[in-house]
C-alpha cells in the first residue's frame, strides 16, 4: 500500500497559491481550450488544470496524461510543474511541484575564486576595514599591512577578527606561505583560519615541511588532518574554500557540533567532519562551550608573515525560501 502523508497546510496553501498565480497570472495557462473556459477548482481550491478537449491518438493521450498529473504550464505552453505527481517524503512539497519556490538568482564570480554576487567580501586588495584587532573585546583598528593586492599576518601584532559576525558560511580565502621557507613544522608558515572564535583550519606552510598530521595546513586542528596534503609551494596562492556549519545549543546543551567542509586548491580535504570542540585545547579532550550563534572570524597571527587575498564569505540559508519579489 502506498504510504500517503499528511500533506503540511502551508505547503498546501502555497501550493494552491502559486498554482493559482501559474495558472491565472504567468500564463494564461494551458492549452486553447482551457482559456474558453474557466479553470475547474479542487475541493480545497487548488486550480486542476482540465483535459484537452476531444484528445486524438497519442498525442491526446500524452496531453490528458499530462492534465491527469497537474501539468502546469507557462505562456509559451512549456510545461514548469506539476501539482498532482508523487509527494517527496519529509517535505512538503510533490515532484516537480508547481508551487515549489524557486532559488534566488544571483550572478556568479567573474572567474574561479572571484566572489558572487551575494557575498561579503572581507578583503578585496585594497583595505582591512572589514577586521579589527580585538582585545577583551575592545575593537581597534587591523594593523597588518596592506601592500599590492594583499595583507601579511601581523609580526606580532596579534590574531584579526572580523567586525561582522557568522554562523553558517561558506567561505574563500586565498593565502601564500613565506617563500623563501624558514623554519620547521609549526614554525612555517603559521597562521589559522577560526571561525566563531574557537573552530581552526590550520593554515601551515605544508609543502615538504613535516609536522605532526592533525597540525598540517587544512587540518581541524588537533583532530582531523587532511585527507591529502595538496600543498603548492612557499609564495604560491592556495585556496581554501571551506563550508562552516555552526554548532547548535539549547541553552547550554549541545543540539548539533560545528561541520566542517573544506576545499584546499580545489580538492575535497575536509568531508563534513563533526568538530569536537574548541580546537585550542592539546592537554584536555576538546569540548564544546555554549556561545552565540554568531561570531566574528579569526586570522591567526604567529608572527610568520603569511600573505592573504580575495576573502569572500557567503551566509548560509535554508533551502526552499520563499521568493522575493
Ligand atoms: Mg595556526
Amino acid at each position: 500500500m502506498r504510504f500517503k502523508p499528511m500533506r503540511p497546510a502551508l505547503g498546501r496553501w502555497c501550493s494552491a497559491l502559486a498554482g493559482a498565480v501559474l495558472a491565472f497570472g504567468i500564463s494564461g495557462v494551458l492549452d486553447a481550450q482551457q482559456t474558453q473556459a474557466p479553470t475547474p477548482q479542487s475541493p480545497a481550491g487548488q486550480p486542476q488544470p482540465a483535459a484537452p478537449a476531444q484528445p486524438a491518438g497519442a498525442r491526446g493521450n500524452a496531453a490528458a496524461a499530462q492534465a491527469a498529473q497537474g501539468a502546469v504550464r507557462d505562456a509559451n505552453g512549456a510545461i514548469v510543474g506539476f501539482t498532482a505527481l508523487a509527494e517527496i517524503p519529509g517535505t512538503p512539497w510533490r515532484i516537480h511541484d508547481a508551487a515549489r519556490p524557486h532559488p534566488r538568482v544571483i550572478t556568479p564570480g567573474a572567474g574561479p575564486g572571484a566572489a558572487p554576487s551575494d557575498a561579503i567580501v572581507l578583503f578585496d586588495g585594497k583595505d582591512l576595514s572589514k577586521w579589527a584587532r580585538s582585545r577583551n573585546g575592545e575593537l581597534s583598528d587591523a594593523t597588518w599591512p596592506v601592500k599590492d593586492g594583499y595583507f601579511e599576518t601581523g609580526a606580532g601584532s596579534g590574531s584579526i577578527v572580523t567586525r561582522e559576525k557568522f554562523g553558517d558560511v561558506q567561505l574563500h580565502v586565498e593565502f601564500a606561505t613565506p617563500a623563501p621557507a624558514r623554519g620547521f613544522s609549526q614554525d612555517r608558515g603559521n597562521s589559522g583560519v577560526i571561525f566563531m572564535g574557537r573552530y581552526e583550519v590550520q593554515v601551515l606552510d605544508s609543502y615538504e615541511n613535516v609536522t605532526y598530521a592533525d597540525g598540517q595546513a587544512a587540518a581541524i586542528y588537533g583532530e582531523y588532518p587532511p585527507l591529502v596534503n595538496v600543498a603548492r609551494k612557499p609564495g604560491e596562492w592556495q585556496t581554501y574554500d571551506i563550508v562552516f556549519e555552526a554548532p547548535k545549543f539549547n541553552g547550554t546543551t549541545l543540539v548539533s557540533p560545528a561541520y566542517i567542509t573544506v576545499f584546499w586548491n580545489g580538492v575535497l580535504v575536509q568531508h563534513r567532519r563533526p568538530v569536537m570542540g574548541s580546537t585550542s585545547a592539546t592537554t584536555t579532550q576538546h569540548a564544546y562551550t555554549p556561545h552565540d550563534p554568531e561570531l566574528p572570524l579569526t586570522l591567526q597571527d604567529h608572527s610568520h608573515p603569511v600573505h592573504y587575498r580575495n576573502i569572500w564569505i557567503r551566509r548560509l540559508a535554508g533551502y526552499d525560501l520563499p521568493e522575493s519579489k
